[in-house]
C-alpha cells in the first residue's frame, strides 16, 4: 500500500495502484455499486474527521452538523453518533434527522419560508425553531396552542456585520435570512407576549471560509451581540448558535484552515460567555467542514477524443450530479476540483486532458485542461471533495440521464 501525497487524494489510501474508499479499491467499489456514476462516502474519514475537530476545538463548544451539505440517510445517521446536534433547513430534513435517531432536543431548524405545516412539525416533535420572521413567531403561537405543547424558539439574527472573505455571505446588510438586529427587541417582546418559551439566538454570517481571523472576528462580534441583545430577551439564554463558515480547500492553491487561532479565540469566548451570559451552551454548525473532504464523485469514460490536439474524457457522469465541480454552484470564476483517474494513481503516463460530462452544454466540464494520467475509456475519474453540495445540490433531472448512486463505507 503506498499513498499519493498530491492533493487530497492523501486521505484514500492506494491500493495496488487503485484509489481506495472505505478500504475498498475503486474498481471493486464501482463493482459492488452496480453501477457508475456514484458518490462514496468514507466512514472511517467522517469519524476521523470529528474527532480530530473536537480534538482542537475547547470541550465546551458543542458541535452541530448542518445536514443541507449532505442529506443522505445513512450518512446523517453515522453522524448523528458523533455530533452534539443536527441543524435542519427544511422539514424534509427534518424527517431524516429525526430518523437518525438523533434526540430531538438537539435538532434546530432554521430557514427563510418555514410553512405552516413545517412549522408545526417542529412544534410536534420538539425541535428547536430557529424563527426568522415576525410571521414565523405568530404560527408558532397558534401551534403551541393546537398542539398544547411548548413551540422551542430561538432568534436567527440577521447581524450588523458580515463574515468577511466568505465564498457565501448570509448575514449583515439587507438579506433574507434571520431578523435584522435593529428590530430583534421588538421580535423579543413578541415572544413574551405569545409565551413561547425561548431559549437564545442563531447567528449565521456566512460560508466556505478559509481565512481563521474572519471566522474569529465574526464569532467575537457574534458574543458582543448576543450580549447586548439578551438585555431584551424574556428568559435567560439556554443556547448561542454562533453560526460556522468553517471552509475547505478545493482549489490549487487554497491551504487547509488553521484551527488553532479559532480554538485559542473560542476559548475566550467560552470564559466571557460563562460570565455575561451564564448557562447558555455555545454551540457551532457546520456543513462542508464535517463532510466535505470525505466524499468522492466518480464516473466512467465512456469516450476520448482528440480535438484538435486537445485531449477530451467523456463521462458518463457531469454537472447533473456534482455541479459545484463544473463551477456552476456560486463561484465567480471556474476552477478545477482535485481530479484524478481513479484506477492508475501510480501511472507515471500522463497528459494534460480535459474531463467532461455527458451533457450537451459546454459548461459539462468536470476537468478543464488538467494534468491527469492517461486515460481509456472504462477507466475511473474520480472527483474529491464532493462530500458536501453534491448531488442534492445538482440538477439531476437536467437532460433526463439516470440518477447517480451513493454509498457511505
Ligand atoms: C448552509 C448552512 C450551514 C452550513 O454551511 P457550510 O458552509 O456547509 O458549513 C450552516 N448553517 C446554516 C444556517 C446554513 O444555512
Amino acid at each position: 500500500m503506498s499513498t499519493v501525497h498530491e492533493g487530497p487524494a492523501w486521505r484514500f489510501p492506494v491500493i495496488g495502484g487503485e484509489l481506495s474508499v472505505g478500504g475498498q479499491p475503486l474498481s471493486l467499489l464501482a463493482a459492488r455499486v452496480g453501477r457508475t456514476p456514484f458518490f462514496a462516502y468514507d466512514r472511517a474519514l467522517l469519524t476521523q474527521r470529528v474527532h480530530d475537530l473536537r480534538q482542537a476545538l475547547p470541550g465546551t463548544i458543542s458541535l452541530h452538523f448542518a445536514m443541507k451539505a449532505n442529506p443522505m440517510p445513512a450518512l446523517v445517521c453515522h453522524m448523528a453518533g458523533l455530533v452534539d446536534g443536527i441543524d435542519v433547513a427544511s422539514g424534509g430534513e427534518l424527517g431524516v434527522a429525526l430518523d437518525s435517531g438523533m434526540d430531538p432536543h438537539e435538532i434546530s431548524f432554521a430557514g427563510p419560508g418555514k410553512s405552516e405545516q413545517e412549522l408545526g412539525q417542529a412544534v410536534a416533535a420538539g425541535v428547536l425553531v430557529n424563527a426568522e420572521s415576525m410571521r414565523e413567531l405568530r404560527l408558532l403561537a397558534d401551534w403551541q396552542a393546537r398542539l398544547g405543547r411548548a413551540a422551542r424558539v430561538a432568534v436567527r439574527v440577521n447581524p450588523d456585520f458580515e463574515l468577511k472573505s466568505s465564498g457565501m455571505k448570509m448575514g449583515g446588510g439587507p438579506k433574507q435570512f434571520g431578523i435584522d438586529v435593529e428590530q430583534v427587541p421588538a421580535a423579543l417582546r413578541e415572544i413574551a407576549t405569545l409565551g413561547l418559551g425561548f431559549e437564545g439566538f442563531h447567528i449565521f454570517s456566512g460560508s466556505q471560509n478559509l481565512r481563521a481571523d474572519s471566522i474569529c472576528d465574526a464569532q467575537t462580534k457574534t458574543l458582543a451581540l448576543a450580549t447586548r441583545l439578551a438585555e431584551h430577551a424574556p428568559a435567560p439564554l439556554k443556547v448561542l448558535n454562533l453560526g460556522g463558515g468553517f471552509g475547505i480547500p478545493y482549489f490549487p492553491g487554497e491551504q487547509a484552515l488553521d484551527l488553532a487561532p479559532i480554538s485559542a479565540n473560542l476559548e475566550r469566548i467560552a470564559e466571557q460567555a460563562a460570565s455575561e451570559l451564564p448557562g447558555a451552551e455555545l454551540v457551532i454548525e457546520l456543513g462542508r467542514y464535517l463532510v466535505g473532504e470525505a466524499g468522492v464523485y466518480v464516473s466512467r469514460v465512456v469516450d476520448r477524443k482528440v480535438s484538435r490536439g486537445e485531449v477530451f474524457l467523456v463521462l458518463d457522469g457531469g454537472l447533473h450530479h456534482q455541479l459545484a465541480a463544473s463551477g456552476n454552484f456560486g463561484q465567480v470564476i471556474r476552477k478545477n476540483y482535485p481530479v484524478a483517474i481513479g484506477n492508475r494513481m501510480l501511472s507515471d503516463q500522463r497528459e494534460q486532458a480535459s474531463a467532461v460530462g455527458p451533457l450537451c452544454t459546454p459548461l459539462d466540464l468536470l476537468a478543464d485542461r488538467m494534468e491527469l494520467a492517461q486515460a481509456q475509456p472504462g477507466d475511473l475519474v474520480v472527483v474529491f471533495q464532493s462530500g458536501a453540495y453534491g448531488l442534492t445540490a445538482s440538477p439531476s433531472r437536467f437532460l433526463s440521464h439516470p440518477g447517480a448512486q451513493e454509498v457511505l463505507v
